[in-house]
């Protein structure tokens, strides 16, 4: 079996804040981790991959150069291939010119089964990556995914629901977005880092994946960003005192003040 694992290079967003004047994320000097639900969507593979003895797990992201460190971190985790695609050309994509190169990166990449990837990233948090990926390449697509189970030419797949859960039955090759509860990834091994550090990832570009550079990138995202901002914070809260007949008629005072009431 062929698995596919499309993996981000996230900010640890505990540290990012935007710049008041400019709007946009301050980055610099901010630390860069594995997006944690890209995190839950390898161990998904890597266990496939136990369970299935000739299986390959491949990464596949797209980023800047310094996203190797990532696809090298999982290659330590158990990964057998990198890829990244990587070219000034894609600079400035929204979700729809993303998925659009990452398409390409697995349509060169061919001959896979399931293709897994996060539900969605703790920086641009839509979610829409994986499905637009599924749709370009013409597969199904499940998301949410808490537990997967080959069977045979299928997936069998719980989906986490807000009160409980549905079962799936897909269609191999097919995209399945996970969520954390599906499973704990596994840390990096002390062999596979020496190995990691060893290995050879592959970077391809516009022309690799034979896409136009009209077609990736900013020219390509019709999203516009019209402006990035920090909440300001919230005033203090204040705390009522006195008998529940005091903190009651205080309340309905303060509510009448604000015409709530
Ligand atoms: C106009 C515009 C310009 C932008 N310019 C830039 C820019 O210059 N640089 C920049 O970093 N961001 C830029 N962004 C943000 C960028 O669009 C998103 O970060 C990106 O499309 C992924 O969307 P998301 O973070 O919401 O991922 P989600 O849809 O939440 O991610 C879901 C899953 O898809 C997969 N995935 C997402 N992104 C990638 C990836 N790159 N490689 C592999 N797998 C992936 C992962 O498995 C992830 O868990 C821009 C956005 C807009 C609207």
């Amino acid at each position: 079996m062929k698995i596919i694992v499309c993996v981000k290079q996230v900010p640890d967003t505990n540290e990012v804040k935007i710049d008041p004047v400019k709007g946009t994320l301050i980055r610099e000097g901010v630390p860069s981790i594995l997006n944690p639900d890209d995190a839950n969507a390898l161990e998904a593979a890597l266990a496939l991959k136990d369970k299935n003895p000739g299986s390959t797990v491949e990464v596949v992201t797209m980023g800047p150069p310094q996203a190797k460190i990532m696809l090298k971190e999982c290659l330590a985790m158990g990964a057998d291939k990198g890829y990244l695609l990587s070219d000034r050309a894609f600079g400035g994509a929204d979700t729809c010119a993303t998925s659009t190169t990452i398409a390409a990166g697995i349509k060169k990449i061919g001959d896979y089964d399931i293709i897994f990837a996060g539900r969605q990233a703790i920086d641009g948090d839509t979610a829409q990556v994986g499905p637009q990926t599924a749709m370009r390449l013409g597969l199904p697509v499940v998301t949410y995914v808490e537990d997967v189970e080959i069977n045979g030419d299928k997936a069998v797949v719980k989906r986490q629901l807000e009160d409980g859960y549905e079962k799936i039955e897909v269609k191999l090759p097919c995209v399945l977005t996970c969520v954390k509860e599906l499973n704990e990834p596994r840390y990096m091994t002390f062999a596979g880092i020496v190995d990691a550090c060893k290995a050879d990832i592959t970077v391809w570009d516009h022309n690799d994946v034979a896409l136009d550079p009209a077609d990736c990138g900013l020219n390509a995202s019709p999203t516009q960003v019209a402006r990035s901002f920090t909440p300001p914070a919230k005033g203090k809260g204040e705390m009522l005192t006195g008998t529940v007949d005091e903190m009651s008629k205080a309340l309905i005072g303060r509510l009448k003040e604000k015409h709530m009431l």
